[in-house]
């Protein structure tokens, strides 16, 4: 009997070190000038990351990501000779995103957003065990539709989407000027498909046109910053606005294929069942959140439901 205890509480201490060894493992990718990203190995949600300027004037953070990472998050910082936290911002409101906001609920943090996302920050029921975000963690500070920020020799611009409505009802994105480099969160999953929050504000069709006119108004050679890496990090690697080109083309053309479904009469069921194009069976190849099926079912409910 007692051995079997002590092999029980082996296990358990087994565990709980596996666990916290999960925890530790941060990967810390510098990109240029005082630009990082920092991501955790979340099994849950897929390296979510943080975008970081370190430098002599203080601490810039686009996305906190996972509330349990924080203190790991800013121990990788402080690494790089970082000190306090003076700004964050968010690409949109999403737990995996946002949630580490709890972490920073003194004023002293100046937390940056929109008024469309502070609303969903303060209504979102995602994540965090079903709570909202506490009224001291909310953002203390909003912009309309475009804020310029000077820190570290970065000029980082944060600015919306032409349309307000596209991965949620609240994106923003960030882009850091000096070094030419692009954050844009949720609306990059370059060889599957993305998710579209129609609950919280998403549209399929704002989602494609935001995409559309960044790459339209962002040079071919802009380093893009997804929201989420591989589920390996060895196989980081920088993507420009020429692949976001490629990007957009694929999801335009898989909307419009379904919409053709649409037109046919087909119904959900047969959409999902017929024959799909071969950009469908190679994006699921490469799925992490969302496959063929459910993408279908995001784009027909999108348009059939207006
Ligand atoms: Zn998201």
């Amino acid at each position: 009997m007692k051995k079997k205890l002590l092999l029980l509480l082996i296990s358990f201490a087994g565990l709980f070190q596996a666990i916290c060894q999960n925890i530790q493992k941060h990967e810390v990718i510098h990109l240029r000038n005082s630009i990082y990203v920092i991501r955790p190995n979340h099994p849950k949600y897929g390296n979510p990351s943080s975008v970081v300027s370190i430098g002599k004037e203080g601490v810039f953070i686009a996305d906190v990501g996972p509330l349990e990472y924080v203190p790991n998050l800013i121990k990788s910082i402080q690494n790089l000779g970082g000190k306090e936290v003076n700004y964050i911002t968010l690409s949109h409101h999403h737990g995996d995103h946002t949630e580490g906001l709890e972490y920073f609920k003194s004023n002293k943090t100046v937390k940056i957003t929109t008024q469309n996302q502070r609303g969903y920050l303060k209504n979102s029921r995602i994540f965090l065990n079903g709570d909202g975000h506490k009224k001291e963690s909310l953002p203390n500070l909003i912009f309309n539709e475009k804020l310029t920020l000077f820190i570290n020799k970065e000029e980082i611009e944060l600015f919306t989407g032409k349309n307000k409505n596209g991965h949620t009802g609240g994106d923003i994105f960030i882009y850091f000027k000096t070094s030419n480099i692009l954050y844009l969160g949720d609306y990059v999953f370059l060889n599957h498909f993305p998710i579209i929050d129609t609950e919280n504000g998403g549209s399929v069709d704002g989602f494609l046109d935001n995409l559309k006119h960044i790459t339209e108004e962002f040079s071919e050679n802009v380093v893009v910053v997804p929201g989420h890496g591989t589920l390996s990090p060895k196989e980081f690697k920088l993507t420009t606005v020429k692949d976001l080109k490629k990007y957009h083309k694929n999801l335009l053309f898989s909307v419009n294929w379904i919409k053709s479904q649409i037109k046919n009469k087909k119904s959900l069921k047969e959409i999902q069942d017929s024959k799909l194009p071969e950009l469908f069976t190679s994006f699921d190849k490469n799925a992490i959140y969302i496959k063929s099926k459910t993408w279908i079912k995001i784009v027909y409910n999108y348009y059939t439901k207006k």
